[in-house]
């Protein structure tokens, strides 16, 4: 079968042929219909990704058609329409024990430790057909909206411990996917006003279809931080989500969010340099409630799946480009570009 490789290192993916895979008892044989590219496959394409053994193919937002189910305790059949859960938990450790299996230490991952979506096939292992963690998609959802279920489930997740509802103003920072996804759950949660923020006016541009209260271009002279203040007559706003990779974000959010506020450190920073200048005083005056998130829950995904299927979202309209897989590379060119929201590769 047809593959995208990643073999190690920066710019290294290649198309390829590969051996068609062999179902080991317990596993499903998936043939692709949708994986869509994460900002962690970008990054991993632009600058490698050492916890990656390659080869290996990525690809963790995923749906498609089963075709073989080896063995399995499971009621998944032949010819079902599915996406799964990406996560392997251990199920024995306590943040398992706890429903946290996003939080387990010893974790693995389609497409870290299993072989993921930018394939013509791709295994569901044996561990996530033996936790029930594979579902059937609607009749009426597309592979490609299924496929968001995973962005969405690691929305869900932050959304969770920010508990926004009516009255509460939300400043979104970063206008890629996860940045609208906040937004647009937090509108549907209740939010009387979002305001999406990001440094580029062509994202800011492609973002305004979604029809959100407010878009603000985040510049070096901290304007943006002015018109965050000035928003919901001039008490602030109540929750602020970083949506991006920058540490300078994490600082603007504190400097943002209004007394009592929620602010969300969404994106981590680059492991290279983990660190962001924070004033921590704004926290303590102004008891500012600050979480992070990292991955999904089963539930969350189980949800977002659900949220998919109901038409809430306008997830179509998220998928601006799509590709066959030979012309994936191209994909991570269009991305950074500033083009694109959400691309997906069609590989059959
Ligand atoms: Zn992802
Ligand atoms: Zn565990």
């Amino acid at each position: 079968m047809k593959a995208a490789v990643y073999l190690g290192g920066p710019k290294n993916i290649k198309i390829q042929e590969v051996p068609d895979p062999v179902l080991l008892d317990g596993e499903i044989l998936v043939k692709v219909g949708a994986g869509n590219i994460c900002g962690v496959d970008s990054r991993t394409y632009n600058h490698g990704d050492k916890k990656i053994e390659p080869p290996r193919i990525l690809g963790h937002e995923f749906a498609g058609t089963v075709v073989e189910v080896a063995n399995g305790d499971t009621d998944i059949k032949e010819g079902d329409r599915i996406t799964s859960y990406v996560v392997l938990p251990c199920g024995t450790c306590v943040y398992c024990k706890r429903g946290r299996a996003n939080l387990c230490d010893t974790r693995t991952t389609i497409s870290y430790h299993y072989d993921g979506a930018f394939a013509q096939y791709m295994v569901l292992p044996k561990g996530t057909v033996d936790n029930r963690h594979v579902f059937r998609i609607p009749e009426h959802v597309s592979f490609e909206e299924a496929a968001l279920s995973e962005p969405l489930a690691t929305v869900l997740n932050a959304q969770g411990k920010l508990n926004i509802g009516i009255k509460d103003t939300v400043v979104v920072l970063g206008a890629g996917p996860i940045g609208i996804l906040h937004s647009l759950v937090s509108k549907i949660e209740g939010a009387t006003h979002v305001c999406l923020m990001d440094v580029s006016p062509g994202r800011l541009k492609l973002a305004e279809q979604f029809d959100l209260d407010r878009y603000v271009q985040v510049k070096e002279d901290g304007s943006h931080i002015e018109q965050a203040k000035a928003l919901n007559d001039g008490l602030v706003p109540d929750v602020v989500i970083v949506a991006n990779t920058a540490a300078t974000s994490q600082g603007d959010a504190l400097e943002m969010a209004g007394k009592g506020a929620r602010v969300e450190f969404f994106g981590g920073l680059p492991k290279s340099n983990p660190y962001a200048t924070l004033n921590t005083n704004l926290i303590h005056y102004r008891e500012i409630i600050v979480s992070g998130s990292f991955s999904s829950r089963i539930e969350d995904f189980r949800n977002a799946l659900k949220v998919v299927s109901s038409g809430l979202l306008p997830v179509k309209q998220l998928i601006t480009h799509r590709f066959p897989l030979d012309a994936m590379l191209k994909a991570f060119e269009v991305i950074p570009a500033g083009e694109a929201i959400k691309v997906s590769i069609q590989p059959n």
